[in-house]
């Protein structure tokens, strides 16, 4: 079935108020009406993207949240928030939070409930080390972070799946359009024996690591690739367009 692409940007910690705002306005200006667009500013720039992409097509999200509603969390930022300043998205299991800052599996799990319970699409972002792609274990290893999804999650079109390995994501070296096909195929697989065959169709699965326009339209070319999450190439209008416009 035909599932709209989504492509959504990472900026992780980078751009200044004044350079986010004016990398959200040049996507915003050009970014193809085909393709759902997102882009993911630090925290505290959430509410100026915002502000400077209202009425265009441009989605703002976060890339991070915690899961209780409010209290004493010192530093941490709710999901009532993120909704208050306007975002419609957030992340969830990004490996830089898995494995950098130390997320455990559990979580994580408690971070994509407070999304989709919220409301909020939830980008849920799943993906092997080299070590275990070596022994074998790419397969387990995503099937065990899908495992973190509540099986209570009931809408397809808030629910994506971001396939990012970790060796690929920041490195200049992507999966090839064969090993994403692979993984993204056993992930929608997956959902429909988690969930069911119709609910697993609708779901998009976008594939991240090292994406950029030359090898854009061949990854989003995949029968199971239905748009990227992109971290570097995000950060230049130029070259987040040109993924933008290969996966009309
Ligand atoms: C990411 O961090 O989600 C990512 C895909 O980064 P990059 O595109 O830089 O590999």
């Amino acid at each position: 079935m035909a599932r709209v692409p989504f492509v959504a940007g990472n900026w992780k910690m980078n751009t200044t108020r004044a350079t986010a705002v004016a990398l959200a306005d040049a996507i915003a200006k050009s970014a193809p009406r085909e393709v759902m667009v997102g882009v993911a500013p630090p925290f505290v720039y959430i509410d100026a993207v915002v502000k400077a992409t209202t009425g265009t097509n441009v989605l703002v999200g976060a890339q991070d949240v915690y899961f209780e509603k409010g209290g004493a969390f010192t530093g941490e930022v709710s999901v009532d928030m993120l909704k208050d300043i306007g975002a419609k998205f957030c992340l969830t299991g990004h490996s830089e939070r898995r494995h950098v800052l130390g997320e455990s599996p559990e979580l994580v799990g408690k971070k994509a409930k407070a999304v989709y319970d919220a409301g909020l699409i939830l980008i849920h972002c799943v993906g092997e080390k080299l070590e275990q792609r070596d022994a074998g274990q790419t397969l387990q290893v995503v099937q065990s972070q899908l495992d973190e999804l509540d099986r209570t999650i009931a809408d397809p079109d808030r629910l994506v799946i971001a396939y990012e390995p970790v060796w690929a994501i920041g490195t200049g070296r992507n999966a090839t359009d064969a090993q994403a096909q692979e993984v993204h195929a056993f992930i929608r697989e997956s959902l429909a024996k988690m969930w069911n065959t119709a609910f697993a169709d609708r779901v998009r699965i976008q594939y991240g690591g090292s994406m950029k326009p030359e090898n854009a339209a061949g990854l989003m070319a995949q029968t199971d690739v239905d748009g990227g999450l992109i971290g570097g190439a995000a950060l230049k209008a130029e070259s987040f367009l040109a993924i933008l416009n290969a996966a009309k």
